[in-house]
C-alpha cells in the first residue's frame, strides 16, 4: 500500500494544530501500557523497532540545489558527492547522489538517473507554452513555441501544492496583511476604479492580493562582446511578501531574445507576447482558470483537463490584482510605449507648466495623469494598460534604483567631484583626486560602509560617453557613498558661499530621502509626519541642482537637471499615497543576476529560442526544488 502523502495545501497551514491527549488519543488503556512498555526497554517490539528515519543531507541538499538551478552539472555533483563519501561521510542521501550515472562510469546518465530519484515538482504544472512569430537571420520569420510560467496557474499550484510557500511569499506570512493593505490604498486614486470592488463573487479585503509585474533587460551572452544577446524577462512578485530570497519571491514569465522580434503588417512578436500575459493575468484577477483561450476560442472535450477545469476557482476564492509596474525609464518607454516628454504628467505642454520647475506646489502637478484622463489622451496606448480592466498609468511608480541612485545621485556626485577637482582644489587634476581618496577611504573605515568604491579614477567621473559628469558605479554603491561625500566635502567647500551650501544641502536631503524609504521597507504607505518630510527633502534636493545650475552654468559645466530629477518629484508627490519604495527595482536587479548565469550556463551553440526553453524549465526546476525542500525531494 503507498503511503499516503503528507497535505501540503494552504487548508494544512492554517488548520488549527490539536494537542494529543494522553491515552485516548493513542488508544485505549492496553496502548497506553504497551507504549510504557516500549519506553521502559520492556518488551519484545524494542528489539526490532525501525531506526528513528534520519534528518535529509544538508550537503546533499545544496548539491542538487545548484544543479537543480543549472549552476552546476550533474555529474560534478556526483564526483562531490563520490569524494565525500570516500572521506568517510556516511549519509543514506550521500550514497543516494554518489550512485547516479552506474557511480560517476557513465556520465551521461547522471542527470537522468537524478531526474528518475528526485520527486516530480508540482510546479511544472504551471509551466506552458504558446505559439510565436520570431525573426530568423537575416529578415526571415518562423513559427515557434516559447516556454511561458503562466501566472494563474503558478497561483493555483502554489495554494494547492505549496499552502505554507503561499502564505509566506503571497500572503506576507498572515491572511490579516491583505485587507491591512487595501485599507491604506483607499486614498490611491487608482483604487476606486478597481474591478474587483464592483464583482460581488470577488472578496478584494480578504482574498485580493495586490502584486507587481517587473520588465527589464538583461545581456546574458557574450558580455561586452560584439556578439552579444540581450533578453528580456517579465516578471510577478506579490507586494507583501517579504522574503529575502529574491529568486524564491520573484516568479519569471517568460524570457525572450531581443533578436528573436519580429514586427512587420499584422504580425508583432511582443503583441502575441503582451497578449499572452495580460491573458493570464486577466483570469488571475478573476480567480478561475479560464474557459477560452487567449485567441477567444472556447475549450471543448477535445481540451481534457482546460475543459474540466474550466471556470473553476484557481485558489478557493484567493486572486490576484496588478498594482503596481515596475521598470527602468528605458524599458517603460520602449517596451509599454509609455510617451511625451514625461510619461507621468503633461509637464512641458503649456508655457507656464515647465518640468523643470522645483517649487513644492508647481504647476504641472495639476497635470499628473490618471487612468482616465490618460485613456483619453492616449487612446492607442500600450495593450496592458488598455486591456487590462483596473491597469492603467497610475500603476507606474518611478524605480528609486535607476532614477534616484544611477540618475539624480550619480550625477549630483559626479558633479560635485568634478567641481572640487576640475575647479576648485588646488593642486593638478591627479593630486586632487589622489588628496579626495584617501579622505573617502578614511572615512570609509570610520564609518564601516558597507558598499564601497574601491578605486576612483577622473573616467570615472567624467567620460567621453556624456559630456556632463556623472559618477559611474553601481546603484548601492553610490546610494552608500552620499553621507561619505558629504563629509569629505565640508573639508573642503567654503561654508561662507551659498552654492556651497547648497551642494551640502543637495547631498544631506538625498541621505534623508534613503533614510526614509530604508526605515519603512515592506509597508505600503509612508506614515504621515515621513510623507511631509519626504516631499519636502525631494523638492529641496531638486531646488538645491538648481541653483547650482544657475550659479555655475555654462562657465563650471558641473551640474545637471534630467528627467529623472523631475522624476523624483514625481516620486515625492505620489509618496501621499503609497510608499516610493514599492517601485524599486534592487529586488529585480538581483533576478536579472540569477537569469544571467542561467542563460549563461544554458546558451552553447543553441538557437536563441532553445535558449529561452531550455533556460525557463532550470529556472523552474531551480523554484521547484526551493518550494519542496520542506517536503522532501526524494522519490525513493
Ligand atoms: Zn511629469
Amino acid at each position: 500500500m503507498a503511503p499516503k502523502e503528507k497535505k501540503r495545501g494552504i487548508d494544512a497551514v492554517l488548520a488549527p494544530k490539536y494537542k494529543k491527549r494522553r491515552g485516548s488519543a493513542t488508544g485505549g488503556v492496553r496502548q497506553l501500557q504497551s507504549s510504557q512498555k516500549l519506553k521502559s526497554g520492556h518488551g519484545d517490539a524494542s528489539a526490532s523497532a525501525p531506526p528513528p528515519p534520519r534528518a535529509p543531507s544538508r550537503l546533499v541538499e545544496l548539491l542538487v540545489f545548484e544543479v537543480m538551478w543549472g549552476f552546476v552539472h550533474a555529474t560534478v555533483a556526483q564526483r562531490i558527492a563520490e569524494a565525500a563519501r570516500v572521506d568517510g561521510l556516511s549519509h543514506p542521501d550521500l550514497e543516494k547522489l554518489a550512485g547516479i550515472g552506474a557511480t560517476g562510469m557513465h556520465k551521461q546518465n547522471t542527470w537522468r538517473d537524478l531526474l528518475r530519484m528526485l520527486k516530480p515538482f508540482s510546479i511544472l504544472q504551471a509551466l506552458g507554452s504558446f505559439r510565436l512569430t520570431i525573426r530568423t537571420p537575416p529578415w526571415g520569420r518562423r513559427k515557434e513555441s516559447l516556454a511561458c510560467l503562466w501566472p494563474h496557474k503558478l497561483f493555483s499550484v502554489l495554494y494547492h501544492k505549496y499552502g505554507a510557500a503561499f502564505l509566506s511569499r503571497l500572503c506576507g506570512g498572515s491572511l490579516s496583511r491583505i485587507s491591512e493593505f487595501w485599507d491604506q490604498m483607499k486614498d490611491h486614486p487608482a483604487y476606486a476604479s478597481l474591478p474587483a470592488l464592483s464583482n460581488s463573487t470577488l472578496d478584494l479585503r480578504k482574498k485580493g492580493i495586490p502584486i507587481s509585474l517587473h520588465g527589464d533587460g538583461v545581456t546574458c551572452i557574450g558580455i561586452g562582446k560584439k556578439t552579444q544577446k540581450h533578453a528580456d524577462v517579465i516578471s510577478w512578485s506579490s507586494m507583501l511578501s517579504r522574503g529575502t530570497k529574491t529568486q524564491g519571491i520573484n516568479f519569471v514569465i517568460l524570457l525572450l531574445f531581443t533578436s528573436m522580434l519580429f514586427a512587420r503588417g499584422d504580425v508583432d512578436t511582443l503583441s502575441t507576447v503582451w497578449s499572452n500575459i495580460i491573458w493570464s493575468l486577466y483570469w488571475l484577477s478573476l480567480g478561475l482558470h479560464p474557459d477560452r483561450d487567449v485567441n477567444g476560442r472556447m475549450y471543448d472535450e477535445s481540451d481534457g483537463e482546460l475543459y474540466i477545469n474550466r471556470l473553476t476557482l484557481l485558489a478557493d476564492g484567493f486572486f490576484a490584482v496588478l498594482w503596481v509596474v515596475r521598470a527602468d525609464i528605458d524599458w517603460l518607454k520602449n517596451r509599454l510605449g509609455l510617451k511625451g516628454l514625461c510619461f507621468l504628467c503633461d509637464a512641458g505642454n503649456t508655457f507656464d507648466t515647465p518640468w523643470t520647475d522645483t517649487r513644492q506646489h508647481a504647476k504641472w502637478i495639476s497635470t499628473i495623469w490618471n487612468n482616465a484622463t490618460h485613456a483619453a489622451r492616449f487612446p492607442n496606448r500600450h495593450a496592458l494598460f488598455r486591456k487590462l480592466k483596473g491597469c492603467g498609468i497610475c500603476l507606474v511608480i518611478p524605480d528609486v534604483l535607476h532614477t534616484k541612485h544611477l540618475g539624480v545621485d550619480a550625477y549630483f556626485c559626479g558633479g560635485i567631484l568634478n567641481f572640487l577637482i576640475w575647479f576648485w582644489m588646488p593642486g593638478t587634476l591627479q593630486e586632487n583626486l589622489d588628496e579626495l581618496w584617501h579622505d573617502i577611504v578614511d572615512v570609509y573605515t570610520q564609518r564601516k560602509t558597507g558598499h564601497r568604491y574601491t578605486l576612483l579614477t577622473l573616467s570615472m567621473i567624467q567620460s567621453q560617453k556624456s559630456p556632463l559628469p556623472k559618477l559611474s558605479g553601481r546603484g548601492a554603491v553610490i546610494k552608500d557613498f552620499l553621507p561619505v561625500l558629504s563629509e569629505v566635502a565640508t573639508k573642503y567647500l567654503d561654508l561662507g558661499k551659498a552654492a556651497h551650501r547648497d551642494m551640502l544641502s543637495g547631498l544631506k536631503n538625498s541621505r534623508r530621502l534613503d533614510q526614509i524609504l530604508d526605515g519603512c521597507r515592506g509597508q505600503c504607505m509612508l506614515p504621515a509626519d515621513l510623507r511631509v518630510e519626504y516631499r519636502s527633502c525631494s523638492f529641496t534636493y531638486c531646488q538645491a541642482i538648481t541653483a547650482l545650475i544657475w550659479e555655475y552654468h555654462p562657465h563650471v559645466p558641473a551640474f545637471h537637471f534630467t528627467e529623472k530629477a523631475h522624476l523624483l518629484s514625481h516620486m515625492a508627490v505620489l509618496s501621499e499615497y503609497v510608499n516610493p519604495d514599492l517601485g524599486s527595482c534592487y529586488m529585480g536587479e538581483e533576478l536579472m543576476a540569477v537569469m544571467r548565469r542561467i542563460v549563461a550556463s544554458s546558451g552553447r551553440g543553441s538557437k536563441p529560442v532553445t535558449v529561452c526553453n531550455v533556460s525557463m524549465r532550470k529556472y523552474v526546476r531551480g523554484v521547484g526544488m526551493d518550494l519542496e525542500l520542506p517536503y522532501g525531494i526524494w522519490r525513493i
